[in-house]
């Protein structure tokens, strides 16, 4: 007598997962851009994005690789902006090739960054914490240089006894050697990526930010720049911050993206394909952005 596949079994075979959020080595990330291709084809994902901070370097290396291991891969890049709620983060999925426009906008935050780095560290000088601005980019080797290269040299230096501690008493925002990024308008990086035909998607909008009128309305504005979805499943997201942006996104008529926010070591706690918990973002979420892509006659 045949029997049935249990429920877990064959939810295995027909559920396919994806991850829309992720860091290399290109930016803050500790896994080169290859290398996260084949950790999101050992744990099975059918799709994967690469949303570097600031940057396209790792795009091609990572897309290649993804394209060898029978993966659709998906451009992106997050950026930061300042809004009337505070700092939030933008992500771009399919970006352009061969962008000008593009690469000059991540061009002047890179440099801004590492105007706001020698900053830092004339700071932590103050504080008794010698670091050279060499150091960091040695730390960020081709990557982004920013607040997670400085949290491990304070570290291996013996500075601090974990980069939480870094975080916590020294870099994080509020704290003595803390310098907020040079940032542009949301409404400004929302517009730019729009016209340039990527989807674009407010990241983790209840990271730091309470639900509520403020930031409904936020949304709302930003929806009229040209914003196309919420990032509704984050590790940083519970159930409760979940439901809240997924109804946030019904009424405004948003899509809905989903990702990890996968650093690798530089942030613990967060594993690729995973966002938070066992909560695991489903295929169907990709197939739906672009539909909404292919009304607008955007390519995917
Ligand atoms: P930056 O873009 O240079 O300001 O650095 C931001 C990065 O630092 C992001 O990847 C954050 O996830 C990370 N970060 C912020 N706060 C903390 C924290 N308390 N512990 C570890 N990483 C953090
Ligand atoms: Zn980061
Ligand atoms: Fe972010
Ligand atoms: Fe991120």
């Amino acid at each position: 007598m045949r029997t049935l596949p249990s429920k877990n079994v064959a939810e295995k075979i027909k559920m396919q997962y994806i991850d829309l959020h992720t860091h290399s080595s290109a930016s803050d990330g500790t896994d080169s851009p290859a290398e996260l291709s084949v950790k999101a084809a050992r744990l099975g994902l059918t799709a994967f994005a690469l949303t570097d901070h600031d940057t396209l370097a790792g795009l091609s290396a990572a897309e290649s690789s993804a394209k060898d291991l029978g993966m659709e891969f998906i451009r992106g890049c997050e950026i930061s902006a300042n809004s009337e709620l505070g700092e939030i983060h933008i992500i771009g999925l399919w970006l352009p090739h061969g962008c000008d426009e593009l690469e000059n906008m991540l061009s002047s935050l890179r440099d801004a960054r590492e105007k706001r780095n020698i900053l830092m560290l004339e700071k932590l000088a103050v504080l008794g914490f010698k670091i050279d601005l060499e150091e960091i980019r040695h730390a960020a080797g081709d990557g982004v240089p920013g607040r997670p290269h400085i949290a491990r040299i304070l570290m291996d230096k013996g500075y601090v006894a974990d980069k939480r501690e870094a975080f916590e008493k020294f870099i994080g925002a509020g704290c003595p050697a803390y310098m907020p990024k040079l940032t542009l308008s949301p409404e400004l990086v929302v517009g730019k990526l729009s016209k340039m035909g990527a989807t674009v998607v407010f990241a983790h909008p209840l990271l730091k930010i309470v639900p509520g009128a403020a930031i409904d309305s936020l949304t709302a504005r930003l929806k009229e720049c040209g914003l196309d979805a919420l990032e509704v499943w984050h590790s940083a997201h519970g159930q409760k911050e979940r439901a809240y942006c997924r109804k946030l996104a019904e009424k405004l008529e948003l899509g809905m993206s989903g990702g990890s926010d996968y650093h690798g070591e530089n942030k613990h706690g967060i594993f690729m394909g995973f966002a938070g918990g066992k909560t695991r973002v489903p295929y169907d979420i990709l197939e739906k952005l672009k539909q909404r892509r292919k009304k607008r006659g955007q390519p995917c």
